[in-house]
């Protein structure tokens, strides 16, 4: 998961669950309230423990994550990953796969180091955020406790230097402290900028002390030269510190070989199960496909991709199709600015109606333990009908609480209505954009949590007499 920097506030309320939707007007019309029939939970209960039984999610996930690896947008395992999924959907039996095009500008990455020189010289553990550009600087560092004190610093007041941000993010269930850290990210650099700095550093947007960086995409603002950005691990960030606190001048000298390389295409791959009696309605699960580049992308979004098809396979070996279609999409380049879920807005704008609701799984692979979507009065009796069906799994009725995965952010800003089924991202940021966001992280008891929640959410809601709110709006 990342934030995309235009999107931010939207993605905070969004995705980290620091605000909820608005009410539902009061006194709307007499709106028929939306149910789930109730002979569809008996298969729904079927699913479930076929869902809970099955390592299906998971093995999805390691084929992914071995035979792909790390897949940045716009190298080459990209390709390979849009061609892995097509297989994959195919294998898994899926009743239609195709794919869309998603055209981004492409950001690589060749080398990357960074060392304290002088009296003190060592090395230091770093990675360049994405977006940045290429260049080696060399400069004193002054240091920022959170991004505030970076912008109250006076206009040229960084002239050669180096401005590092020590900010400490918090461990949280929800997330919630990737807000100030992601922001940090996004907008740091271009606070550096204007007060002067010639680079950017920051304590990663992490929550372990290994000696792994996060990196993360960031932006710079119009009108300003960007400058080398990178974050340290959180050990070398306190090793910076305590070096500060020697009392003397600090310098870093930052090489950076990374930068624009020309525009890139690549696919959002769609696989589909047909339902029964209105095919041309969905329900849709999603996740991304593209991951950053220094671990193999499992948590992120490795995991996300193995609960979305697996749960969309296990709703199509049923005897009985729902009645509305199961439309799972791996989205091309979430991370570099949602240019996958863009994409798809674009495209499907004249059809938000027909898209009946939406769930992205994007928060690592911890168990799931609440329900909650911005459907209107009318719909939130039937989202609590799924959420008793979800209740043996340990999930509970939140309300509207949260909004929309990142991916779903442009679709729902035109209409889509959204589902959040929450999971426990406790420890997601200790390894969220690090080199350590590698399979063996992953519970596969969890994940087959996760498979059994999508499966169930998504079969219920295709079965649902009446609609969740989904409507076109101007964004
Ligand atoms: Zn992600």
């Amino acid at each position: 998961m990342r934030l995309a920097p235009l999107l931010l506030s939207v993605a905070l309320a969004a995705g980290l669950g620091l605000a909820t939707a608005p009410a539902p007007a009061a006194g709307q019309s007499a709106q028929a309230e939306t149910r789930i029939p109730q002979h569809s939970f008996a298969t729904a209960d079927r699913l479930r423990e076929q869902a809970l039984a099955s390592e299906l999610g998971y093995r999805i996930t390691e084929s992914l994550t071995t035979e792909v690896g790390p897949r940045m947008a716009g190298s080459e395992a990209d390709s390979r990953a849009v061609e892995w999924a097509i297989a994959k959907f195919h294998e898994l039996g899926y009743d239609k796969v195709w794919t869309e095009p998603v055209t981004f500008p492409k950001w690589v990455r060749h080398s990357e180091s960074g060392e304290v020189v002088g009296e003190h010289a060592q090395p230091l553990t770093l990675t360049a955020l994405g977006g940045s550009p290429g260049g080696t600087v060399e400069g004193e560092i002054v240091r920022f406790d959170d991004l505030e004190a970076l912008e109250a610093a006076p206009a040229g007041s960084l002239a050669g230097r180096i401005a590092f941000v020590d900010y400490e993010m918090e461990r949280a269930r929800d997330g919630a402290g990737y807000g100030p850290g992601g922001t940090l990210r996004s907008r740091g650099p271009s606070a550096a900028i204007r007060a002067g700095a010639d680079g950017f550093l920051m304590r990663s947007a992490g929550t372990d002390l290994h000696r792994n960086p996060h990196t993360g995409n960031t932006r710079f603002d119009e009108g300003l030269e960007p400058i080398p950005a990178a974050a340290l691990s959180l050990p070398d960030a306190q090793q910076l510190t305590r070096l500060l606190a020697l009392g003397k001048p600090i310098r870093v000298r930052l090489a950076l070989d990374v930068g624009w390389d020309g525009e890139y295409t690549s696919q959002n791959v769609i696989g589909e199960i047909t339902g029964a009696s209105k095919p041309e309605e969905k329900v849709m699960i999603v996740a991304h496909l593209d991951s950053w580049d220094l671990g193999t992308g499992a948590v992120d979004d490795g995991a996300g991709i193995g609960i979305t098809m697996a749960a969309g396979k296990l709703i199509g070996d049923l005897e009985q199709r729902p009645a509305r279609s199961i439309r799972v999409v791996a989205f091309a380049n979430e991370e570099q600015g949602l240019w996958g879920g863009r994409a798809y807005a674009d495209r499907y704008a004249g059809e938000v109606t027909d898209h009946l609701i939406a769930a992205e799984s994007d928060f690592g692979a911890g168990r799931i333990y609440a329900l909650s979507s911005g459907a209107p009065d009318h719909a939130q009796g039937a989202v609590r009908q799924i959420a008793e069906a979800l209740a043996p799994l340990g999930i509970e009725y939140a309300g509207s609480a949260g909004g929309p995965g990142p991916d779903l952010i442009p679709f729902a800003g035109k209409g889509l209505m959204w589902a959040r089924l929450a999971q426990d991202g406790t420890d997601y940021f200790d390894l969220h954009h690090t080199p350590d966001d590698t399979l063996d992280k992953i519970d596969p008891a969890a994940l087959a949590q996760n498979v059994a929640a999508y499966a169930v959410f998504a079969y219920l809601a295709a079965q649902a007499e009446g609609d969740f709110g989904s409507a076109p709006k101007d964004d």
